[in-house]
């Protein structure tokens, strides 16, 4: 597979390169050359979940990996389900959640893991990961203890759920938290800077876990085939997904599925009020506001780093931009419809509720549509039960971890300050 820097086209490299270095110069993330189609998808649909997405990465990926190599490593990182839950006539919910960290954040933080062991050969490596909520538990549950792998994960502090930061913050050992005063944006802004500052990157073997690393978005591509294999055959002709969106990757591996194939014929990316991408559908000026805090906080991005990848396949038209939706969802349309998807039997938390609405909102008629569930609703329990008036009960993994000391240091929202803490925390002359 051959990529190039969406900022600096004359940067090419391969897919390992491209899991190695992460974001490109200039901050640019990459692209593939060509997403070529596969061909007999009705045939792939009919294999099994493993079996099909090692054959879905192999495509994509080419012979950098045998087909061996990758099957092993998919059969290792995908060791979970993706049902799809029939919720209404022609309404469908793709269950995510049912990783170890219980967020969709499992399917790429796992096959990232499995590319970073394979590819650095024993080298050091440090991944550095900006966490919205669900990357920093799926990325350190991916990488604890193994050899020769420290994982920095910086989260917003007090702007995520104890569930979820209690999943990363407990573990120590390989995994280092830190609790930065500021919004996610300004998480990700410190991880930009650690990739611009060469030193650093050199010493520490440098790599970034965000979804700005290809080997996350290609492994998330592989769920939406699971997800029309679970069709009805005759569902399949007219489908429509719809993907609560923050910073913008889970919608662009839907959008990749589409190019190669997968019948997907209407997408919608719907945000939380952080609605940077709906603006700019609408008046075509990129304006960030500052990010606001909302009950689905894994979508609280204002600046969504993906957002030039899902616009390279618009502007080459190999997703037609009038199949492509994108609204903002209130807080208050938001609690609506957990109250609507309770009604209708089906527990949803804040993130899940807002792919319902936006299904709902771009509903294309007599089309199957499908709406993604990103995590597990105990894992939002506090919102979950404070809108819907429900007492709902914790997995194991959560209330495991629920019962730990958190071990994150509190880190202000300044480069240099960063870079002393890693320095002593990692020994690093
Ligand atoms: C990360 C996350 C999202 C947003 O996904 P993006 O790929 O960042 O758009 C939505 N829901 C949950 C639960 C998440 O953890």
């Amino acid at each position: 597979m051959n990529l190039f820097n969406l900022k600096d086209a004359s940067q090419q490299v391969s897919f390992v390169e491209a899991v190695k270095i992460g974001l490109g110069r200039e901050q640019g993330v990459f692209f593939p050359q060509t997403l070529a189609p596969l061909s007999q998808v009705s045939a792939l649909l009919d294999l099994p979940f493993a079996e099909r997405s090692a054959k879905i990465l192999s495509h994509l990926i080419g012979d950098e990996l045998s087909k061996d190599v990758l099957s092993d490593m998919v059969a290792r990182a995908f060791n979970f389900p993706a049902p799809l839950v029939n919720v209404a006539k022609n309404t469908y919910c793709l269950e995510l959640f049912h990783g170890p960290t219980l967020a969709f954040k499992d399917f790429g933080g796992r096959f990232m893991a499995e590319c970073v062991s394979l590819f650095s050969e024993g080298e050091r490596v440090t991944i550095l990961t900006a966490t919205s909520g669900d990357t920093g538990a799926a990325v350190a549950h991916a990488f604890y203890k193994k050899p020769n792998v420290d994982v920095v994960i910086l989260y917003p502090e007090g702007k995520i759920s104890l569930a979820q930061q209690k999943l990363f913050t407990t573990l120590g050992e390989n995994i280092h938290c830190y609790a930065v005063d500021g919004s996610f944006d300004d998480c990700q802004t410190l991880v930009k800077e650690a990739f611009l500052d060469e030193e650093l990157k050199q010493k520490l073997g440098l790599n970034s876990a965000n979804s700005i690393n290809i080997s996350r978005l290609l492994a998330q591509v592989c769920y939406y085939f699971e997800a029309v294999a679970q069709l009805p055959e005759d569902k399949r002709n007219s489908v429509h997904v719809s993907v609560p969106s923050g910073n913008f990757g889970n919608v662009c591996a839907a959008m990749i599925a589409a190019v190669i194939g997968l019948p997907i014929h209407r997408l919608s990316a719907t945000t939380n009020q952080n609605d940077t991408v709906p603006r700019y559908l609408v008046d075509n000026t990129w304006s960030p506001n500052a990010t606001k805090e909302s009950l689905s906080n894994a979508m609280d991005v204002s600046k969504p780093n993906n957002w030039p990848r899902v616009e390279q396949m618009l502007r080459e038209t190999m997703f037609s931009k009038h199949d492509f939706f994108s609204r903002s969802v209130s807080e208050q349309e938001t609690k609506q419809a957990m109250h609507t998807l309770h009604e209708m039997g089906y527990l949803a938390e804040p993130h899940t509720a807002i792919a319902y609405k936006g299904m709902v909102e771009d509903e294309l008629a007599n089309a199957s549509s499908i709406f993604l569930a990103t995590a597990h609703p105990a894992k939002f329990k506090d919102s979950v039960d404070d809108v819907l008036g429900t007492d709902i009960e914790l997995p194991k993994a959560l209330s495991d971890a629920l019962a730990k000391p958190c071990l994150a240091e509190p880190l202000k929202a300044d480069y240099a300050e960063l870079k002393a803490a890693v320095y002593a925390r990692l020994a690093v002359q």
